[in-house]
């Protein structure tokens, strides 16, 4: 089932740089809604590493077993990651007016390795979640662009990882498009 944000509630979201990789620039600016939009590496699932054994399931019991696994710390004010079989983005987490988060999605591509999980998990719920989306949403209204530099964080933080998670050399290469392709946006904005 599909939670429904409040309304009010700010959004903070891993997606879709995807193919055009700029979509973030086309982001809504405004104080009651925002949102990132970055990777969802769907280009690279058959490169998917095996190494932790059989494929992820698209389950919250796969979510469970990745944050066991790779000891992702979950805020405590956050509840455990739902799977949003809508979401075309690889997660998202969402706010709500004071900066609490309220909750984190993961759409299926998500699941396309326990890599990607684990770095997907790890970008939302150790960095997202961490952040101070008020401060982001204050800036963004003023025509301060803090989105970047918040995803940037985010991403830096899944390569920083890279071991941890055991992402492929694709994985790896392609996070680090992402990354430039938000830095670029910054020179070009
Ligand atoms: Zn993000």
């Amino acid at each position: 089932m599909r939670r429904v944000p409040a309304l009010g509630t700010l959004i903070l979201c891993l997606c879709l740089l995807a193919v055009s990789g700029c979509a973030a620039k086309s982001a809504s600016s405004s104080m009651t809604a925002s949102h990132f939009t970055t990777d969802s590496i769907s280009n690279i699932a058959h490169f998917a590493k095996e190494s932790f054994g059989p494929l992820p399931t698209l389950s919250g019991a796969a979510i469970d077993e990745a944050i066991k696994r790779f000891a992702i710390h979950v805020p405590k004010s956050v509840a455990r990651p739902e799977i949003d079989h809508d979401l075309s983005d690889r997660g998202r987490t969402s706010w709500d007016l004071f900066g609490r988060s309220v909750a984190v999605k993961l759409g299926p591509i998500a699941f396309t390795s326990w890599g990607l999980l684990g770095a997907t998990l790890a970008h939302e719920l150790e960095i997202h979640c961490q952040q101070n989306l008020m401060a982001i949403s204050f800036k963004d209204a003023l025509g301060i662009d803090a989105k970047n530099s918040a995803e940037k964080e985010a991403y830096a933080h899944e390569l920083s990882n890279a071991d941890r998670f055991g992402l492929s050399p694709e994985e790896i290469q392609r996070i680090r498009e992402t990354l430039s392709a938000i830095e670029a946006l910054d020179n070009n904005p």
